[in-house]
């Protein structure tokens, strides 16, 4: 984590997990377990139809809420799409774009995660937009060289006011649900490596400001560690964000300040 040049942000992926009815008791739950003081920014992407729950139950609270998707169409005779200005109508603040989920069951290409990136940035909505590559790809040497790949085709003519804005998050996807974490030195060097893509494309300054999560099977066992490495601020928590107590400890490990109570 870096504070004094991005924002740490922990933000839930709850997947088609959970029932509207749910959403009350798990922020109550989890505000309970919060920091005092506010050590990150703290996100609940949540299922479209649970975003008026959320909206409700997370008012007055240090959380926010946001969405796993969005339409690459801004209206119009899309059936079943979702368009940016929706959500952000919504209130939605941040949305993840090109999850390794959506891009093998949903075929999103990386054209569709910028013009997706792209419509949330002109609705004020943050992307979180996530990259990473397969086992096959790790096992052949080609990591760096195709998330280089992802991250620039994500990027590609968006301004360095906008990608300021912007949060991309690390996910290797044979480590997303499947208990296999990155090591810290893994997450890290990937991490830094979409810094200095970033770097390349715009400046040190632009580099430096966007936040960069580490994302698959964070838990409240291995976050400290992965939380420590300098260009890693933050996590994407699908299995352990459904729990509050794991999702509390989580956020709790940004709470440099604040010891957790084991
Ligand atoms: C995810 O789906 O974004 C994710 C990181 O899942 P998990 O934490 O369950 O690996």
């Amino acid at each position: 984590m870096n504070r004094k040049y991005r924002k740490t942000v922990i933000a839930g992926n709850w997947k088609m997990n959970k029932l509207a009815s749910e959403v009350k008791p798990f922020v109550e739950e989890l505000r309970g377990m919060m920091p005092k003081t506010k050590s990150c920014e703290t996100v609940l992407c949540v299922p479209y139809p649970l975003i008026p729950a959320a909206s409700k139950a997370i008012r007055d609270s240090r959380l926010a809420y946001g969405a796993q998707d969005v339409s690459v169409h801004d209206s119009g005779a899309y059936t079943g799409e979702v368009a940016a200005p929706m959500l952000a109508d919504l209130g939605v603040k941040y949305c993840i774009v090109g999850h390794s989920e959506r891009r093998e069951y949903h075929a999103e290409t990386d054209a569709m995660v910028n013009t997706k990136a792209k419509n949330l940035l002109a609705a004020g909505i943050t992307p979180i937009i996530c990259v990473g590559e397969s086992l096959d790809q790790r096992e052949k040497g080609l990591t760096m060289e195709y998330v280089d790949y992802q991250v620039k085709a994500a990027l590609a003519g968006i301004e360095a006011k906008d990608v300021k804005k912007c949060i991309i998050a690390y996910e290797p996807i044979w480590a997303i649900g499947t208990g296999r974490t990155a090591t810290a030195e893994q997450a890290e060097e990937v991490c830094c490596e979409i810094r200095s893509v970033i770097r390349g494309m715009y400046d040190a300054r632009t580099a430096r400001a966007v936040s960069i999560l580490y994302g698959g099977s964070m838990n409240a066992k291995n976050c400290d560690e992965l939380l420590a490495q300098p260009d890693i601020d933050g996590g994407l928590i699908g299995g352990a964000s459904l729990k509050p107590q794991d999702f509390a400890r989580i956020i709790c490990g940004t709470a440099l300040e604040e010891p957790w109570i084991r």
